[in-house]
Order: C-alpha cells, then structure tokens, then sequence
C-alpha cells in the first residue's frame, strides 16, 4: 500500500511550471504521477494541465507528453494504445484532461473509447470551468457558482459524469479528492494494475477560478468530501463502493470558503444542501443493489 511515506521521492511533474500557486489539479497530477512512476505516456489536450505544464517545445514532465487537439485526447490515446499493443510495448497510456474537455467538447470521443474499452487510464482534473481561457462555465460547473459566462451564478446542475461513466460498464472507475491523498493513492495504484478504460475523476479546487486562498486548495478538497458535494466512490466491475469518510458538514461550510457562491441566497443553499442529500442517499441505494 503506498503511502506518504513510502511515496516516491522522484517527481515526475517538475518544479518551476507555470502553474498558479495552490493549484489543486498540479497537486492531484503530481501524486497520481509519483503512483504511476515513468513507464507511461501521457495525452493531453488544450486545458490548464498542457498549457501550464507541457505545452509545446516546453514541458515541466519528466515523462514523454503528447499535446493533443482539445478534445481529441481520448482518440489520440487510443491510438497510441494500440500501436505499443501491435508492437507489444508495456508502456503505459495515460489521458489527462479538464472537466470541459471531457464532460462536454471531447465527450463523444471519451464515451467511445470506454465503450470500445480501449486501454487508457483517464483521468479528469475537474477544475469545475474552462480556467485556462479565464473562468467560462461547463457541464461540470455546479449550480450557483459565478463564472465569467455565468455572472449571477449558474442555473443548471453539475453533470454527474463519474455515473455517466459507470453507465459504459468499464473495468474501473473511482472518483478522488485532493483532500484524501490515501485514497488517491489507493485508487490509483488500483487503476493501475487492470486493464482496459479505466476513469480517475478527481476534485481540484483552483483558487482563482473558485475565489479562494491558495493554502486552503487541500482544505476545500476536504469540505467537498464532508459535505457531500462530492462523494468519494469506486465502481469495480459494476460494484459501487462508497468510500466513507468521517462525519458530515453543511454544505454551506463549503460553499462559504469561496468567492463564487457568495451571491447564494439561503434558498439557494438549502436547495444545494437537499440535492447534496438525495445524491447521497441514491448512491448508498446503488451501493447496496450492485453486484
Ligand atoms: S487556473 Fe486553476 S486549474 Fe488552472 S493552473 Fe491555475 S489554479 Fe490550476
């Protein structure tokens, strides 16, 4: 079992990035990273990760990065895949993208390859909007948070792409928080080990998308969790597992710590409060019904 400890030293995601301080995506690739170790190749499209990280002649990887046109990630992956399967190459594909290249402009192309069960281990940094090109809303944005293009807060709800994922049948899928950095390093390690498409959906505060102070990234990962804004689980061929972790907060504890919900009314709250409630308890439904 990997831990803090025995965690290895070597980092793969290198210092000096460009990348904003206490950026929860940053912290979240570089332990996932420190798991997976070098014998991988990663994919990535257009997004904070790339353009901060690897963009093209640059990269702050210490391991083999394809920049790939957005939302094409997952079918430049797969194709990388199947070229070291012919060659017999043990080399690992690793897709990492945002929640907008994933859950909206290269969703068919995801969806594709977990059906095809292409072998790729996905992994979505959810950031929760298009940060890089300055805070617009996507499907991953939750309801009532302010964003560049959503000045009065959001209108729809957060798509629930992890069970969106689980509904293709894949081997595994697990969702993750920067605020548990154990379970992180259990789910990836586990991820690791199979084959097939494999989807990591990891929680990444950002703190000037989110409006929120750079030494609580860690913090709000923790908060999301808690209050069940962001409940963690792992779905293991088609058995869902709820990954309990302590005891509950109000939402408004998390939604209180960032400058984005601070337009929500008290009806606002208790609304996202009830829907907090109900995911909850349809996933403790599903927990017990899956085999
Ligand atoms: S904008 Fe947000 S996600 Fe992007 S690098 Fe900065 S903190 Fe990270």
């Amino acid at each position: 079992m990997i831990t803090m400890k025995n965690l290895a030293e070597e980092e793969l995601l290198l210092k000096g990035n460009s990348a904003c301080a206490g950026c929860g995506a940053t912290l979240a690739i570089r332990w996932i990273l420190k798991v997976l170790g070098d014998n991988v190749v990663l994919v990535s499209p257009a997004g904070c990760v790339s353009v901060f990280q690897g963009m093209f002649p640059f990269s702050a990887f210490n391991v083999p990065m394809v920049d790939s046109a957005f939302g094409a990630q997952s079918s430049v992956s797969a194709g990388l895949a199947a070229a070291f399967r012919v060659r017999n190459k043990k080399i690992r594909v690793v897709t990492i993208a945002g929640d907008g290249a994933t859950a909206d402009i290269g969703f068919h192309a995801v969806s594709a390859a977990a059906e095809r069960g292409d072998d790729i281990l996905y992994i979505c940094y959810d950031n929760e909007a298009y940060m890089n090109t300055g805070v617009q809303r996507s499907g991953l944005t939750p309801f009532g948070a302010r964003t560049r293009t959503t000045l009065k807060g959001k209108h729809e709800w957060k798509k629930d792409l992890p069970l969106i994922m689980a509904a293709h049948n894949i081997p595994y899928l697990a969702t993750m928080s920067v605020g548990y950095p154990m379970d992180l390093f259990r789910k990836v390690e586990k991820a690791s080990k199979m084959s097939g498409f494999r989807y990591l959906h990891v929680l990444a505060p950002c703190p000037p998308g989110w409006g929120t102070d750079e030494s609580k990234t860690v913090e709000l990962g923790r908060l999301a969790v808690r209050s069940c804004i962001w409940p963690l689980f792992e779905v293991e061929n088609g058995k869902l597992t709820l990954t309990k972790m302590g005891s509950r907060v109000p939402v408004k504890d998390y939604l209180h710590a960032q400058r984005r919900f601070e337009d929500l009314g008290e009806s606002q709250i208790q609304m996202i409060q009830d829907r907090a409630g109900a995911q909850m308890s349809y996933l403790e439904r599903l927990e017990k019904i899956s085999t």
